[in-house]
């Protein structure tokens, strides 16, 4: 299929994730960010929330303020780890009653980190699969879940990984979102294994804009996401070119977003670390225009 032919589909949706800002300076660019990413209406805006509660307050202001500020719809990330049940219910109650009706439901990583092993509290949900059923005894939310194109660093096989997936989405989860991933090939594989395995819940392509490559290489290693060698390539000797890498980084973005659309891909989750003009490019690439206010349209069509 030509690109052509791609940019004319109409029926690409997206989200966006960001992450709680730490400081004002943070928040400012963050506002920057979901202000000029808006009009590409997403289908949701997810905000991430640390391990064990640890961005409880800042996260619940971030929803606050999308909620109070703008027309977007947000998705509270929500990690069981290190807490119990009751706390967990009590902050999902929370967001409920400020009109909260979909969570990403996480079990996050213990304070050992990814690779450390992870021991469950006695009285907290053991798993995103105890999550999700937690979730919905409270109420009917929409429910989005985590999946691993390269399955996740403590899972022995690809059979342990699925069959997790699999008891997330029998306890109630309507979408997987996945870690991020550079090769397609590897995402294709992930979803024929999983629709084997009778998913059939949409499984979104979680995409990672290469902002800096160093940076991402290790948070890469950690999360047992692969850099294919040939993308190593691209971006070996530009350390010290910034502008050259930006340019590297929207290019192999795109190439990455267009391929998955040629194998059929429609909704797109993209990792934004609040960060908006990548993004906003790669959007555009897919076909996607910022609405104008109707004025402006019925003169943009005279
Ligand atoms: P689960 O789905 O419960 O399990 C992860 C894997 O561990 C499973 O695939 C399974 O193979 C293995 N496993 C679990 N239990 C068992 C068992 N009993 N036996 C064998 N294997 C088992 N982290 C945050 O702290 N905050 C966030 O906001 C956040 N957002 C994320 C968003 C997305 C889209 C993704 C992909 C990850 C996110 N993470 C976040 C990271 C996530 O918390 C970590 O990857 C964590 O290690 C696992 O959480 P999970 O919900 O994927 O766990």
């Amino acid at each position: 299929m030509s690109p052509a032919n791609v940019l004319s589909n109409s029926g690409i949706n997206v989200s966006f994730e960001f992450f709680p800002p730490k400081t004002e300076k943070m928040e400012e660019t963050l506002w920057h960010s979901i202000e000029r990413l808006a009009p590409m209406q997403p289908k949701f805006v997810s905000v991430t929330y640390g391990a064990g509660g640890s961005t409880r307050e800042r996260t619940h202001h971030t929803i606050e303020r999308i909620l109070a500020e703008t027309a977007l719809v947000p998705a509270a990330h929500l990690t069981c780890v290190d807490a119990s049940r009751e706390e967990v219910d009590e902050v999902v109650r929370q967001y409920r009653d400020t009109g909260v009706r979909h969570f990403v439901a996480l079990r996050g990583d213990s304070q050992a980190g990814v690779g450390g092993t992870y021991v469950p509290r006695a009285d907290g949900y053991r798993n995103a699969a105890e999550l999700v059923a937690g979730l919905k005894a409270i109420d009917d939310f929409e429910i989005s879940v985590s999946a691993y194109p390269e399955k996740h660093p403590e899972s022995p096989d690809f059979a342990t990984d699925i069959d997790l997936l699999k008891r997330k989405v029998d306890a109630g989860a309507t979408r997987a979102i996945t870690q991020f991933f550079f090769d397609n090939d590897v995402f294709e594989r992930y979803v024929e294994r999983a629709r084997r395995a009778g998913i059939y819940i949409p499984i979104v392509p979680g995409i990672a804009p290469i902002h800096d490559f160093t940076k991402i290489a290790r948070f890469a290693g950690a999360c047992g996401a692969g850099i294919p060698d040939w993308l190593a390539r691209r971006f070996d000797g530009l350390e010290t070119d910034e502008k050259t890498r930006s340019h590297v980084a929207a290019a192999f973005c795109a190439e990455q977003v267009l391929d998955l659309t040629r194998r059929g891909i429609s909704d797109f989750h993209f990792y934004t670390m609040n960060r908006a003009d990548l993004v906003y490019s790669i959007c555009h690439i897919l076909g996607l225009r910022a609405a104008l206010p109707t004025g402006q349209a019925k003169a943009a069509a005279a």
